[in-house]
């Protein structure tokens, strides 16, 4: 019954793959707190208007991807598909900015109406940082250093690529805006009917175009860099500069800008080639714009995202659970007494599964199967010793161990 498949571009994190997905969360949020980052959590939806005027009416998230409702009290609402402008919407409104500079780090679920594939859902997650309130450009350097210093935790810095670019200040980009505009405009019959849409809106995004046509078109546009103005100029040496002095490898893509409209100085993205089309692994910016745009004070900020489902690609495998403890009771008075050391070792931080049925040969096979690392058998002998045997099911080895010990004898299995 189709109702009852999940619903096209959503996913189903049974455990394995959640164990991935947290390990990339809890890698993350254990480096963002050695660089001072806190965790927050803003809702997962917000009214439209904050992602609308944030992203630009003419970002690709706006015109197509936002999952857009209408509540019951009639408001219109959207699930966030992205985690920035939520950010910047509570830094407004729990009037943080007295007290900036602010460092964020979260994780969470976003919602974006694509066409699904391989590493892109339309409910997907990302964990990711803000730095609110530092307009220096060694804020830029700091969560790019972060963001590689979490890839290199997880074990994937070396499948990425580092690529970097600037687009200025204001100034910069309205005389490159002008600039691609006149030369777009002499290719508009070559150009994609979606890059002809973009000529008025927002012609920067043509640069991005991953139509096969528009990219030849592309490599001959004017560059950014004779556009840039001196203090932009500078700023980006700046972050170069800082990227070099922490051998942090990053290459030069004059041909990359961020889908939404409110970045400006600094874009970057670690790339990599071990997932197919979808090669962005970690892409962000600086965005001075943003705060003010929606209605607060004149905020800078810089900060990236990283699609968790991609990293969890690229890791493969999260790092091995604990194994647990097998009890394995046999009969009524072994149930009774089996229950409640289950319980003790759970409550004294011990992993312990026990069987709710069954014969001896049926409960080591559910023991196998969970890959415990011992049993813990009670039967009538053992009882009447006030022991158990303890198998190690690895070696096959068996000892009987008085039921005041198990807890220290356990201890090696842990
Ligand atoms: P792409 O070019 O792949 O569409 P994007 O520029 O839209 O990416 P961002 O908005 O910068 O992506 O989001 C940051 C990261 O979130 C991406 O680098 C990617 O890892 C991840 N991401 C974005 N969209 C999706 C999606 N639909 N499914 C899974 N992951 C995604
Ligand atoms: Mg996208």
């Amino acid at each position: 019954m189709a109702s009852l498949q999940p619903v096209r571009g959503t996913h189903d994190l049974l455990p394995d793959e959640a164990r991935r997905a947290r390990h990339v969360i809890e890698t993350g949020r254990g480096i963002a707190e050695r660089y001072g980052y806190e965790e927050a959590a803003t809702p997962i939806f917000e009214f439209s208007e904050v992602f609308a005027r944030t992203l630009g009416e003419t970002s690709d998230i706006v015109t197509k991807e936002m999952y857009t409702f209408t509540d019951k009290g009639g408001e219109q609402i959207t699930l966030r598909p992205e985690g920035t402008a939520g950010i910047a919407r509570a830094l407004i409104s729990g009037g943080l900015s007295q007290h900036l500079p602010l460092k964020f780090f979260y994780a969470g679920p976003m919602f974006r109406y694509e066409r699904p594939q391989k590493g892109r859902l339309r409910q997907f997650h990302q964990i990711g940082a803000e730095l609110l309130g530092v307009g220096e450009p060694s804020g830029d350097v700091e969560v790019i250093a972060l963001g590689a210093t979490i890839l290199e935790e997880l074990g994937v810095l070396q499948h990425t690529a580092l690529e970097l670019n600037t687009l200025g200040n204001t100034e910069s980009r309205a005389a490159y805006r002008a600039l691609l505009v006149e030369y777009f405009s002499d290719h508009l019959d070559s150009l994609s009917a979606e890059s002809n849409d973009r000529l008025e809106r927002n012609p920067l995004r043509i640069l991005d175009s991953k139509n096969e046509g528009d990219r030849e078109i592309v490599a001959g546009a004017p560059e950014f860099d004779d556009s840039l103005d001196a203090a932009s100029q500078e700023f980006f040496a700046a972050v170069c500069a800082g990227l070099d002095t922490l051998n942090i490898a990053w290459q030069r893509n004059s041909r990359l800008v961020r889908g939404l409209d409110y970045y400006c100085h600094t874009a970057f993205e670690f790339t990599t080639e071990a997932l197919g089309a979808q090669g962005a692994v970690l892409a962000g910016g600086r965005y001075d714009g943003l705060v003010e745009q929606m209605g607060g004070p004149s905020t800078p900020g810089v900060g990236w995202a990283s699609g968790i489902e991609r990293l969890s690609m690229l890791i493969g495998e999260a790092p091995a659970k604990q194994r647990p403890i097998s009890m394995i009771p046999m009969g009524d008075a072994a149930e009774a007494v089996g229950l409640r050391l289950t319980e003790d070792l759970r409550r004294a931080g011990y992993t312990v599964d026990m069987g709710y049925r069954g014969k001896m040969k049926q409960r080591m096979k559910r023991a196998n199967n969970i890959n415990a690392s011992v049993a813990v058998i009670l039967g009538d002998d053992e009882l009447a010793q006030c022991s158990a045997t303890l198998r190690d099911l690895d070696s096959g080895e068996q000892e009987l161990v008085a039921l005041d010990d198990l807890r220290d004898r356990l201890e090696q299995f842990r």
